[in-house]
């Protein structure tokens, strides 16, 4: 492990820099306690970028993120630039960005906390305990496959889903070593019963499984994947899949966690690895101090995991939002009308909160090293 993380820092627009606010005091505060540090670079990008240097990803950024160990996102987006041609856009900006890193592989937890039980329309008996990461093939498939056209003539359009052996085998030996790090399990999705492309997908996948002995290897149809994921939602673990199954299963998936301002994302296996909260720029509510930072905080969680090989400081971070919830603090769109014992805070102090808890889980983790 390097004793310095350079991490290119990019708040956007909207809430994306209240939030990452907060993420960076959380990764400061572990700094401290490794003994590393980070040294954060600031960049514009996408609406924030536009308004200082007419593009939504100025060469500069971008030459920033390639040479970081790490890329830190907000979110990117906002009403005023609505009437821009879509390559003008902020979210312009941030496909350049993607695209010039390169990751293939897009992870995305689901996990139910307890505290929020309620805030799933899921009942909580079905909904505890669930703790899924899904790997979703992201350079592939349906959304880049050619021949693409609309006819407009003659009233037809076509998408090709396509993907190589090589494009299989790279994402599923980053789903197969990441479910050797957790349960040891991974649901390869796929539709092999009708696509072709989905017989070299099962084929592949299988055949890489002989590599990892110790993770089980289950696969199932993506229609019965997603009546099983709200279903028995405990019981998956890794869930492995191509780039539009993937989409649209671990957007249906989220509603295990309740919250769109929960949940973090990664995109790995590039030249740089990529970490953004899931949410977007939420115009409707910047600058109010009602943005919930803990899917930024949690995404910085994601950045110790996968680029700084710190787990144990990963958990520390997620042990302290767990806490936190469980201790009542909520931001405006994680509260519910009928929990009295819930108290409603901003941004900054939620951000506070998980500060102090996670403080007194370095000062705890510290002293039992001193026995
Ligand atoms: P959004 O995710 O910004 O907001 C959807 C709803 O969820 C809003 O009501 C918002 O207030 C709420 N919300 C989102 N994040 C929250 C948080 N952390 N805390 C509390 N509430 C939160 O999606 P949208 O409204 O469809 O898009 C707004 C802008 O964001 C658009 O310009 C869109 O293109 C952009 N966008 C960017 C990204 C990205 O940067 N990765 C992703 C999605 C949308």
């Amino acid at each position: 492990m390097s004793a310095e993380i350079n991490v290119t820092l990019v708040p956007g627009d909207g809430i994306g820099p209240e939030v990452t606010h907060e993420a960076v005091l959380i990764l400061e505060a572990i700094s401290q306690w490794i003994g590393s540090s980070f040294q954060f670079v600031e960049m514009p990008i996408g609406g924030t970028a536009i308004r200082q240097q007419g593009s939504p990803l100025p060469p500069a950024t971008l030459e920033a993120a390639l040479n970081s160990d790490a890329v830190l996102l907000g979110a990117v987006g906002g009403n005023e630039f609505n009437s821009l041609p879509p390559d003008k856009r902020p979210e312009a900006g941030l496909l350049q960005l993607r695209q010039a890193l390169g990751g293939f592989a897009n992870l995305r937890p689901s996990v139910a906390y307890a505290p929020l039980s309620n805030n799933s329309p899921l009942r909580p008996e079905v909904t505890e305990g669930a703790d899924i990461l899904f790997v979703r093939e992201l350079l592939g498939g349906l959304y880049f496959g050619t021949p693409r056209s609309w006819n407009r003539e003659t009233g037809v359009a076509l998408n090709t889903m396509q993907y190589s052996r090589e494009e299989v085998i790279r994402v599923a030996r980053i789903a197969f070593e990441l479910a050797q790090k957790r349960r040891h399990k991974l649901t390869s999705v796929d539709k092999a019963n009708v696509l072709e492309v989905s017989q070299l997908w099962r084929a592949t996948v299988t055949e890489i499984a002989a590599e990892y002995p110790d993770v089980t290897l289950e696969h199932q149809y993506v229609d019965a994947c997603a009546m099983h994921l709200m279903n028995t939602p405990r019981n998956f673990d890794v869930v492995l899949t191509e780039n539009l199954f993937g989409d649209i299963l671990s957007d249906e998936a989220a509603v295990i966690t309740g919250s769109l301002g929960m949940l973090p994302s990664a995109t790995i296996g590039g030249k740089v690895n990529l970490y953004e909260p899931v949410h977007g720029s939420a115009p409707d509510i910047a600058g109010t101090g009602k943005a919930n930072p803990l899917g930024a905080i949690l995404t910085g969680a994601m950045l110790l995991r996968h680029s700084a090989g710190m787990e144990q400081e990963a958990q520390a971070i997620e042990s302290a939002v767990q806490r936190v919830l469980a201790a009542g603090y909520r931001t405006a769109d994680l509260a519910r009308t009928n929990q009295p014992d819930q108290q409603i805070v901003s941004t900054v102090e939620m951000g506070k909160h998980v500060f102090e808890v996670l403080n007194e889980i370095i000062d705890c983790s510290q002293a039992m090293h001193a026995v």
